[in-house]
């Protein structure tokens, strides 16, 4: 299908195959990321279909048709490639199989391959280095033999990181000693690790670039994180760092996504040195939590980048429009039932997003606000307040209970 659009653009950006409004887009998951990628699918025209086994899916509330169904289900899978004209997926961890499988019915993207590569740390570790991309010292540990000669290449302090399915810190475990090492190495099973030299980060940013089927490529602004107990916490957004900085690591963002031969969104996290320099710590094949403050403050958000990649859609503007502040709200806020969003209401430029999850479990990700306003350094006090005044609600509401 070729898509003919009204003729303000090059010409160029008009004769690509694409998928238009109209047609049905699949998720392999169906978390937050999944919910917001179908809420961005769905205001452009498209249908979705998401593939999760949870039956309260997050994304199922704004899906056409939810699967509910194992990422390995053979019949599931099949009943998804058969409806999507193209499917994506909201994290890494789903079986590369299952998208080669996909990949015979439907466009797919991003490729198998590639969510191969970031679903394993060995292997993007591995990939990142051997490509020349720097990285922050690392050693490969599938044995407890391999573990003791680890350290002797990477001394402590360090980390020791399970290779597969971790997430906000966890499968994390700090190495100060070799016996701290072993103990954590067995805990897991003997699963194959990385070890890995813990650095001094003078910040963290992450830079999301999406890339289009052409090669087109877009970044949105860096943004700065800041991370709590291993799961992050604030991004504030621009980075408060350098321009010449910024542009490294969207030219460092670009130039992997190129190496990849990428096709979609692509989330690239750094830590940054005393001396500026940049570390890349990992990927994810998919928008990222860092990247939220662009559904309110960017002309495009990474969500709608997402499906304009996979529809094969010119790529939207990554212009910022405001700067901003997010800050993720956890499920320890609900532990004396609804936060008292008036806090946050009050506030003209704050916007909240809640993930329509049941059951708030703590340190589950249940929604973000993002505040906006005229400067980084307003945004972010805004938000620290309003964090700071639904904190205090929370404790104080739960105090009175217990006194009662
Ligand atoms: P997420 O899902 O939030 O991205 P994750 O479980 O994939 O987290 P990492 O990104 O590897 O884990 O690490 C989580 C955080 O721990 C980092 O953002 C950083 O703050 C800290 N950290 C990880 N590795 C290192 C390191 N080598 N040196 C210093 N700090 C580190
Ligand atoms: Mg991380």
């Amino acid at each position: 299908m070729i898509l003919v659009a009204p003729g303000v653009l090059p010409p160029a950006r008009l004769t690509r195959p694409c998928v238009s409004p109209g047609a049905t887009l699949g998720v392999l998951g169906g978390g937050q990321l999944g919910r917001m990628f179908a809420y961005a699918a769905r205001i452009m025209g498209y249908h979705v279909v998401v593939l999760d086994p949870d039956p309260h899916s997050p994304a199922a509330q704004f899906a056409d048709v939810h699967l509910c169904a194992g990422y390995d289900d053979q019949a599931a899978l099949l009943d998804l490639g058969k409806r999507c004209a193209a499917i994506t997926t909201e994290f890494e961890n789903v079986p590369a199989r299952s998208l080669d499988m996909l990949a015979a019915l439907s466009a797919v993207r991003p490729a198998a391959a590639v969510v191969a590569i970031a679903q394993d740390r060995i292997t993007e570790k591995s990939y990142l280095a051997g490509q020349g991309f720097p990285v922050a010292p690392f050693a490969v540990v599938r044995t407890e033999q391999e573990l003791r000669a680890a350290l002797g290449n990477i001394p402590a302090p360090a980390i020791l990181k399970r290779s597969r399915l971790g997430y906000d810190g966890k499968g994390q475990a700090p190495v100060t000693n070799l016996e701290h090492a072993v103990t954590a190495f067995h805990l897991w099973g003997d699963e194959p690790c990385v070890l890995e030299q813990r650095v001094a980060l003078e910040k963290e940013i992450s830079v999301i670039v999406a890339r289009g089927a052409d090669g087109e490529t877009a970044c949105f602004p860096v943004a700065e994180n800041r991370h709590q107990d291993g799961i992050l916490d604030v991004s504030i957004v621009p980075a408060r760092i350098s321009a010449a900085l910024a542009q490294q690591a969207s030219g460092m963002a670009i130039r992997l996504s190129e190496r990849l031969q990428y096709c979609g969104v692509l989330a690239v996290e750094f830590f940054v040195l005393a001396d500026d320099r940049l570390l890349i710590n990992e990927i994810a094949p998919r928008p990222h939590n860092s990247g939220h403050a662009t559904l309110d403050a960017c002309v495009t958000s990474q969500f709608e980048q997402q499906v304009r990649t996979l529809c094969g859609l010119p790529l939207g503007s990554t212009r910022l429009l405001s700067p901003a502040v997010m800050v993720n709200l956890l499920g320890h806020l609900w532990a004396d039932g609804e936060p008292h969003w008036g806090e946050l209401f009050q506030h003209p430029q704050a916007k909240l997003h809640l993930y329509g999850k049941g059951e708030p479990r703590p340190g589950r990700k249940m929604g973000h606000f993002t505040c906006l306003d005229e400067s980084i350094e307003q945004a972010l006090a805004a938000a620290l307040e309003i964090k700071a005044r639904l904190l205090k609600r929370a404790a104080t509401s739960a105090h009175t209970k217990e006194s009662a």
